[in-house]
């Protein structure tokens, strides 16, 4: 039976890299249950609320912080976003492949209170690709477009504290190297305590092999 137990993937990238698609693609049955932020910003067409996020008021946020019911959070770009904690928890105690779809510093934030986090940074192919992508959108205005361009080169120095780099230059493949190394991770004996536990400790009797 298979007893790896839950872990936590974040993954980033700039506005416009792609991430909400991709992280959309990653396939329920293999494991994965993504996480819904909060946020205090406006939704944009075709945005649901509870499924793109939970669109709370600034109050309500200040009262999740307040009662620490956020696992992380951080003001990006004028709004604020943030993790429920109760989802996270519960999935991973599931041992589920819970995903966070968030920016740099909130990722940093989860890294440090679970070292075991698994961090994807994940790239557009070039810079030129990035602001085609977000100017074809159309979801933001241009002074919006240049705040996040800027917000994605601030984030360039911390992409070294990341344990992967995944290109994004086609959906399916990026896709397929977030599965590849979830599957490495989720192999690796650290997280199969319990395997190596029941195999060391099955009881077999030696003497029947005595000569
Ligand atoms: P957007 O407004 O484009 O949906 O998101 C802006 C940025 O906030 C993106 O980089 C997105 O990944 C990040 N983000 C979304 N939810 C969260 C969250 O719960 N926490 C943090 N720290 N960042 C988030």
């Amino acid at each position: 039976m298979d007893r790896t137990m839950g872990m936590l993937v974040i993954i980033s990238g700039p506005s416009g890299s792609g991430k909400g698609t991709v992280v959309k693609k990653l396939d329920p049955d293999m494991g994965y249950a993504v996480s819904t932020s909060v946020t205090t910003r406006n939704p944009r067409v075709g945005e649901v609320n509870g499924k793109d996020y939970f669109f709370i008021s600034e109050e309500e946020f200040v009262k999740m912080r307040e009662e620490h019911q956020l696992l992380e959070h951080f003001a990006y770009v004028g709004n604020y976003y943030g993790t429920p904690k109760p989802y996270v928890e519960r999935q991973i105690a599931e041992g589920k492949i819970v995903v966070l779809e968030i920016e740099v510093n909130g990722a940093l934030q989860v890294k440090e209170k679970f070292p075991d986090a698994v961090l994807v940074f994940l790239m557009p192919p070039t810079f030129t690709e990035l602001e085609r992508r977000l100017v074809n959108r159309g979801t933001e205005n241009a002074v919006t477009i240049e705040d996040r361009l800027k917000k994605s080169l601030e984030e360039i120095p911390l992409i070294d504290q990341y344990d992967y780099l995944v290109i994004n230059d086609e959906v399916a493949r990026a896709v397929a190297k977030v599965d590849a190394l979830v599957m490495a991770e989720r192999l690796k004996p650290v997280r199969n305590q319990q395997t190596i536990k029941d195999f060391a400790s099955s009881q077999v009797k030696m003497e029947h092999y005595k000569l």
